[in-house]
C-alpha cells in the first residue's frame, strides 16, 4: 500500500476532519463528496491504516456501516530529494573541453585519457593549487 497521500485522500481526510469529534457515517460521505462508495471505502481503509481516521461499525438509516471520525495528525507529505550541487565553472579549463580529438578519445584507444600528456598536466597542476591551498 502507498503510504503517500493521494489529492483525494486528503480530500476525504479533510472532509472528515471538519466532522469533528462526530465524525460521519461512511455512507453520507461518499454521497456529500460525489465519489463511489467503492473509492469512499479503499481510501478509508488506507486512512485508516495510516492513523488518519478510525471507524466505528453502525447502523445508520437501516443499513450497516461505520462511523468514521478522523485523528487529527498533520498530513504527511513526500519530500522531494534535493539536486546536488555541482559547480562546473571548475572543469572549464580542462583541456578536454576544447579538445577537437575529444570523440576519438577513450581508453584503450589512439587518443587516451590516460596517457594523455596534455590531461595529465592540467591534473597536475590542480592537485598543486589544492596543495597550495591546504
Ligand atoms: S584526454 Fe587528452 S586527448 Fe582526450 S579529450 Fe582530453 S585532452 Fe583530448
Amino acid at each position: 500500500m502507498q503510504k503517500e497521500l493521494t489529492e483525494l485522500d486528503k480530500k476525504v481526510y479533510k472532509y472528515v476532519l471538519s466532522k469533528g469529534k462526530e465524525g460521519i457515517p461512511q455512507n453520507v460521505l461518499w454521497k456529500e463528496l460525489k465519489i463511489t462508495s467503492r473509492d469512499a471505502s479503499r481510501v478509508l481503509k488506507k486512512l485508516e491504516m495510516l492513523g488518519y481516521v478510525k471507524r466505528e461499525p453502525i447502523i445508520y438509516g437501516g443499513r450497516r456501516t461505520y462511523r468514521v471520525i478522523a485523528i487529527p495528525k498533520p498530513i504527511e507529505t513526500k519530500k522531494k530529494p534535493s539536486m546536488p550541487i555541482i559547480d562546473f565553472r571548475k572543469y572549464f579549463d580542462i583541456p578536454c573541453m576544447v579538445c577537437p580529438n575529444i570523440d576519438k578519445c577513450y581508453q584503450g584507444g589512439y587518443f587516451d585519457p590516460t596517457t594523455c600528456d596534455l590531461l595529465t598536466e592540467w591534473i597536475q597542476i590542480e592537485i598543486s593549487r589544492k596543495k597550495a591551498k591546504t
